[in-house]
């Protein structure tokens, strides 16, 4: 019987090709027991129609192998295509990215030759859920979405890694001095796992803050794990100043699977000209194989890929004169590794990867609550009204208060009522809150739909709802000043 795992392979686009070319020469010159299922996706399946990128029938291979190596491709210019990696992501479970962004100092230029990092990225929700609303002629909006389950699986993620690592430190990024409910959660959940990891050290910092120290003094972190937004900027910000985006991977890891990628784009004025650095994609390659479990292949690679760095062989990305000694092409760097396989560096740190990628098994991705009890004491109401503060509530008074009375009315998260509202320019798409007349009594969904027949047949507009909830007594909502 074959021990050959088997994986999907696509060549993407631009520098692609080449890139894939020598990572496959590397891992097959390496012993990689690899069965191979070569997929196109990218810009022709774009260009043919397909708007997502991607066909059917790749689909099924990709979901029967779960393993997917991917090269980077083109996304064509114009609108009305669909993100692929957005798509790969939430139709295959991918929670959790990983970056790590090392320094190799001296051998390629850095400002931070001690920088040793990773980044773990929560990678299906907050903004990137991706639903959009043009609300109004002049307003938009997005929504943020953090789920419990989500924060928990990308914590507990963060940790598990850690300590297979031997990393001493998690730390979290939030913002939730001003997002107490969404940032606040993922917060939350951060301290409450930590506690289940008391041989780690764990701190939270403030993300504009922790961004500015991350950007200065890389070196004081080794985890880092972060909503989706803030990881996918600050997993950039880190690769960079650790050197060059050309030598950053990332594996993308899931509940259906796992894709493994480099971090730098298609480089199309780069392509064809055997002048690319493949070691983004090979660093990926080598999380791959460490999740397939072929430990042995992955270290010799990448202790293999570190002397040739030590050694000066450098393509023109990394080249600098007085530190490198050679300047190759994508095959010439791809030889020079495969000459160096079971050889370790000597200044650089060799890697040793026989703990393994952390694997969730599914009973620890969410940890079962006890539900609260949840009662709608009110709704957020959008309203559509372009005349002034004063007309708005005179048409609102007309509506009879006997299921709702009007609370506050906001315009652009400033509350303008009740109380003088301040002088600034408006839009006309005002946030009404309207309450339960009768405290401690719970508003059904009949008394919501009758109130909103009131207001439709008073010619009120209104263009979204949220019904406020309390949850255990605890208001589920942000409250204004006065309402605190
Ligand atoms: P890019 O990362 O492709 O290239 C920017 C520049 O970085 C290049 O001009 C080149 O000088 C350098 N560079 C990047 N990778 C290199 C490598 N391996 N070796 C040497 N130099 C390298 O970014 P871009 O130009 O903004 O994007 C080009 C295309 O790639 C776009 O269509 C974009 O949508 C796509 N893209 C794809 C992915 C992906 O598939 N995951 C990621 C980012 C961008």
């Amino acid at each position: 019987m074959s021990k050959k795992v088997p994986i999907t392979i696509a060549q993407g686009d631009g520098i692609g090709p080449e890139i894939m070319e020598a990572t496959l020469h590397i891992l097959s010159s390496a012993g990689a027991e690899l069965e191979i299922f070569p997929v196109e996706i990218g810009e022709k399946v774009y260009l043919r129609g397909e708007r997502s990128g991607i066909d059917p029938a790749t689909w099924d291979i990709i979901r029967k192998t779960k393993v997917f190596l991917k090269a980077p491709m083109t996304t064509p210019q114009g609108g009305g295509f669909k993100s692929l990696n957005v798509t790969l992501r939430t139709q295959l479970g991918l929670y959790a990215n990983i970056r790590p962004c090392v320094a190799y100092a001296p051998f390629v230029n850095t400002k931070h030759p001690k920088m040793d990092l990773v980044v773990v990225r929560e990678n299906e929700e907050d903004l990137y859920v991706g639903i959009e609303y043009r609300q109004t002629a002049t307003t938009y909006h997005a929504l943020k979405m953090i789920t419990r389950p989500g924060c928990e699986r990308i914590i507990r993620y963060a940790f598990e890694y850690a300590r297979a690592y031997g990393r001493k430190k998690v730390t979290c990024f939030t913002k939730d001095n001003i997002l107490k409910l969404t940032d606040g959660e993922f917060h939350k959940v951060f301290r409450e796992i930590a506690l289940e990891y008391p041989d780690l050290v764990n701190e939270h910092w403030i993300v504009d803050i922790g961004a500015a120290k991350l950007a200065d003094t890389p070196e004081a972190f080794e985890v880092i794990v972060l909503p989706n937004l803030y990881g996918d900027i600050l997993s950039d910000v880190a690769a960079q100043i650790a050197g060059s985006v050309g030598l950053a991977g990332s594996a993308n890891i899931g509940t259906n699977g796992a894709m493994f990628e480099a971090i730098h784009g298609s480089a199309p004025r780069r392509a064809g000209q055997n002048v690319a650095n493949p070691s983004g994609l090979l660093l990926a390659a080598i999380m791959m194989l460490v999740h397939i479990q072929q430990f042995d292949v992955a270290e010799n690679i990448h202790n293999g890929w570190l002397k040739t760095l030590e050694d000066g062989i450098h393509t023109y990305d990394i080249y600098k004169e007085g530190v490198s000694k050679k300047c190759v092409g994508t095959k010439e760097f791809a030889e020079a590794i495969v000459q160096r396989l079971g050889q370790q560096p000597h200044v650089l740190k060799p890697v040793n990867y026989k703990a393994g990628m952390p694997v969730l098994s599914p009973d620890k991705t969410h940890a079962s609550q006890p539900l609260p009890k949840q009662e709608i004491v009110g709704i957020d109401l959008f309203i559509h009204f372009k005349d002034k503060i004063t007309a708005l509530q005179k048409k609102l008074a007309e509506v009879e208060q006997k299921i709702f009375t009007l609370a506050m009315i906001g315009n652009r998260g400033v509350k303008v009522w009740p109380g003088d509202p301040p002088d600034l320019p408006y839009v006309e798409n005002w946030r009404c809150r309207f309450v339960s007349p009768r405290k401690g009594t719970a508003v059904s969904h009949q008394e919501i739909a009758k109130f909103l027949t009131q207001l439709a047949e008073k010619g009120i507009e209104f263009s979204h709802l949220e019904t406020l909830c309390t949850f255990d007594g605890t208001p589920g909502y942000t409250l204004s000043q006065d309402e605190q």
